[in-house]
């Protein structure tokens, strides 16, 4: 049996940070993981994945990215390389390959069962991240068998599918980065879109996290944001980190010669159905994307940077094909491989404590789980603000709940 004050389970940069947070307080930790230190990022990512956050917003407590490239976009190698060294200039205390297979809450506090182990803390603290299952919608029950059918978590190159037409489902980051990469492979590409975040890249010479950042967006906090739900379930941004920095919205992967047709709502008899909003869905989200620019460059005028920067502009609306079809034919060999990107969901399926609504989501408060006094959670969307999903969000994210951390085990004593 191993006795500590607090676990931290995970040891992704969420856990890591945390684990920095508990050292500066002095409190001592154990960082449990089933793999290695980022292991989502080496076992969950594909190889060609670059970071959508540019380097220099590649920070957490105690590091700051100071590399030769700050406007570059990491690839998946990268980060798994600055996490390893975080962890260990951080000194975390990680035990790694230890999988928690269950939590439970006892009077002096939490219950791990890990491996053979069983771990006693006084608090603990959930980081085991919001990607680690791919959110998969009913109808995929529908696809004909003949049909290859993967997920992003493991997708690795366009190499490993089969020959033939893809249908990729889902067009926010990561469906628009593989559909334009499978494209580039020679196979036919028809991407279904749903709801999106259409963004550029960059605007008036800045990237768009320079402004998301600058505007004070991402900022935002969990208890002033009026419809908090939707905004936990945003679609993430049509973004892609490139070398060449270049926007990937829906005009480009036309232009590509990538078919874009309407939100798969059903599979009849192998036949997929395509919603006909496709020319409202894409007009919604151009209106949001200038609703942002306006507020961008009111920021900028109220800020008196407009001398220092190019002129406002706009960007061409979503061309829509209006002969976008409504239906194919699953059955008929045209399509081989079918691609859910339709977003991510976290595992807490091992919790043996009622935390959870009957969505089976976290009830918690900025991350401070509701009705378990010393329970935490973090790494989910908009967890304390917009930036919470995000490597950079951890660093303001951590700092107050390893201050409540701290003050409940105070209070505890006393
Ligand atoms: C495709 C994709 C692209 C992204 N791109 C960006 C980006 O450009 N910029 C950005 O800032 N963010 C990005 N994110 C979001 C976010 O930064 C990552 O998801 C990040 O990995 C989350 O970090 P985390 O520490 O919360 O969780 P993770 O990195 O997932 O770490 C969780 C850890 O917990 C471990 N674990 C899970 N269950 C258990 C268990 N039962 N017992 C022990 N250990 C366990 C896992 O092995 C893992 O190591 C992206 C996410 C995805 C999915």
């Amino acid at each position: 049996m191993i006795k500590t004050t607090a676990v931290v389970v995970g040891a992704g940069h969420a856990g890591l940070a945390m684990s920095r947070r508990l050292t500066e307080r002095s409190i001592d930790h154990v960082v449990l993981e089933r793999g290695e230190v980022a292991n989502s990022w080496r076992t969950q990512r594909w190889p060609s994945l670059r970071l959508l956050t540019p380097n220099w917003q590649t920070r957490l407590p105690g590091y700051q990215y100071a590399g030769d490239d700050p406007d570059g976009f990491m690839p998946a190698a990268g980060v798994v390389a600055t996490l390893t060294g975080y962890a260990r200039v951080v000194g975390a205390p990680v035990r790694t390959a230890t999988t928690v297979h269950t939590l439970r809450a006892v009077p002096q506090g939490f219950e791990i069962r890990a491996n053979d182990d069983l771990v006693c803390a006084r608090a603990a603290v959930l980081a085991t991240g919001a990607c680690a299952r791919s959110a998969i919608p009913g109808i995929a029950g529908a696809v004909p068998m003949s049909i290859t059918t993967l997920t992003p978590l493991s997708y690795r190159d366009p190499g490993r599918l089969p020959d033939g037409g893809v249908l990729v489902v889902g067009a926010s980051a990561t469906g628009v980065q593989l559909a334009a990469e499978i494209h580039r492979s020679g196979r036919p590409v028809t991407l279904a879109v749903g709801e999106h975040v259409r963004l550029p890249r960059s605007y008036r010479g800045r990237d768009i996290f320079w402004w998301l950042q600058a505007t004070g967006l991402l900022a935002e906090r969990y208890d002033q944001i009026d419809d908090l739900t939707r905004a936990r379930h945003l679609p993430s941004p049509q973004l892609t980190g490139t070398p060449e920095a270049i926007t990937t919205d829906l005009n480009t992967l036309t232009a590509l010669g990538i078919r874009i047709v309407g939100r798969l709502g059903r599979i009849t008899d192998g036949v997929a159905q395509f919603s006909g909003a496709l020319a409202n869905t894409c007009a919604l989200a151009d209106l949001k994307m200038n609703r942002f620019l306006n507020r961008a460059d009111e920021w900028a005028t109220t800020s008196g940077l407009d001398g220092d920067l190019p002129p406002p502009h706009r960007f061409a609306p979503t061309q829509v094909d209006p002969r976008a079809p409504l239906e194919l034919d699953l059955t008929s060999g045209e399509i081989t491989t079918v691609l859910w990107a339709t977003g991510f969901r976290p595992d807490h399926s091992w919790l043996d404590i009622p935390v959870r609504d009957r969505n089976g989501h976290i009830r918690h408060d900025g991350g401070v789980v509701t009705g378990a006094p010393g329970l935490y959670v973090l790494g989910l969307p908009v967890l304390r603000t917009r930036a919470s999903t995000y490597i950079h969000g951890a660093g303001p994210d951590t700092e107050a709940l390893a201050g409540h951390l701290h003050s409940f085990l105070s209070s505890q004593r006393r």
